[in-house]
């Protein structure tokens, strides 16, 4: 029942949605909860979920025809506002100039897949695991972006007008002077992480040193951003088993690094074949022109551009994590 539930999220098409979701074209009492809401779903502005048919207790003692008529009419709304989001969609790949759509993400998987640390990473007991790539066969690909010094409007535009999900992992020192700007972030939909205090190479600090540079900005971000991160990203990449203590004891459940790094201009690549592989990390940064040759936008076409050209689609980390 699940499996069929989460079909009807992702299909469009009044017809296909009819015959799959109701069955018969009558309500079916859907038992199973349907699929969490996908904010990077087809469009954030339409329900990602399509009209329940069975949620209709008030239909009791009305007709089949009427039944099926009702049903009919909620189906084609739903198809008419998935095709308005599709060409809103389309028309920002123009606006951004991407040379095609970017692919979409398959449906995110029912059940989280079981992480553990990346061979080579430290792992034990208790501790959160820490992974370059997502364990996964889909042809997906994962979009970070640290520190946040450079607030540039046009990158959330960006992104949320072309529905691609991202997370932020973001450094106090630089992102405090306007928690505003990733506030909003997280309000279209991107996830929101814990990225240190003041950035420091946390293996030359005390396990004290580093609980605080970690846990604190753990309660900083619930406080500006209303949630709780649970993913955390030593700086520099550089962690020792402190850390990782650290970071379990004040909710962390992983930790991602990269695979590969994005600039506007090139991708450095984590594998001599230079191709994303199912599940890669992609580590970016909130950065503007007067360090990058381009602007946040041309690292995104790049991006974008590359992962489309390779068959890829960029999925939503929390999703996986
Ligand atoms: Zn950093």
């Amino acid at each position: 029942m699940r499996g069929k539930a989460r079909r009807c999220g992702t299909l469009g098409g009044a017809a296909i949605l009819a015959l799959i979701c109701s069955g018969a074209g009558l309500p079916p009492p859907l038992a199973a909860p349907g699929p969490s809401p996908q904010p990077w779903g087809p469009s954030s502005t339409v329900d990602a979920n399509p009209p329940r048919a069975g949620a209709s207790a008030a239909l009791l003692g009305v007709s089949q025809q009427t039944q099926a008529r009702t049903v009919a009419k909620a189906l084609e709304a739903y198809a008419t506002s998935l095709k308005r989001a599709e060409a809103r969609r389309l028309a920002a790949v123009k606006t951004w100039k991407l040379r095609r759509a970017p692919l979409r993400a398959p449906a995110p998987p029912a059940d989280k897949p079981e992480v553990t640390s990346e061979r080579g990473h430290l792992s034990g007991a208790g501790l959160p695991p820490v992974l370059v790539r997502v364990p996964t066969d889909e042809k997906v690909v994962f979009l970070t972006i640290d520190d946040g010094a450079e607030k540039d409007p046009d990158l959330l535009r960006m992104l949320n007008d072309l529905r691609i999900p991202w997370s932020g992992f973001l450094s106090d020192h630089v992102a405090r002077d306007d928690y505003g700007y990733f506030r909003e972030a997280h309000r279209q939909g991107a996830g929101v992480h814990n990225h240190s205090i003041s950035h420091p190479e946390l293996p030359a600090l005390s396990y004290r040193e580093q609980r605080e540079e970690i846990c604190e900005q753990q309660d900083i971000l619930e406080e500006e951003i209303g949630e709780r991160p649970t993913l955390f990203r030593p700086p520099y990449g550089a962690y020792d088993r402190d850390t990782l203590r650290a970071a379990a004891s004040c909710g962390v459940r992983a930790v991602p690094l990269w695979a590969e790094e994005a600039f506007p201009d090139r991708i450095e690549w984590g594998r001599e074949d230079r191709k994303f592989h199912p599940g890669d990390i992609i580590l970016t940064h909130f950065r503007g022109e007067a360090e990058w040759d381009g602007s946040m936008t041309d690292m995104v076409r790049r991006v974008l551009d590359t992962a489309t050209r390779q068959g890829f689609a960029v999925a939503r980390l929390e999703d996986y994590l």
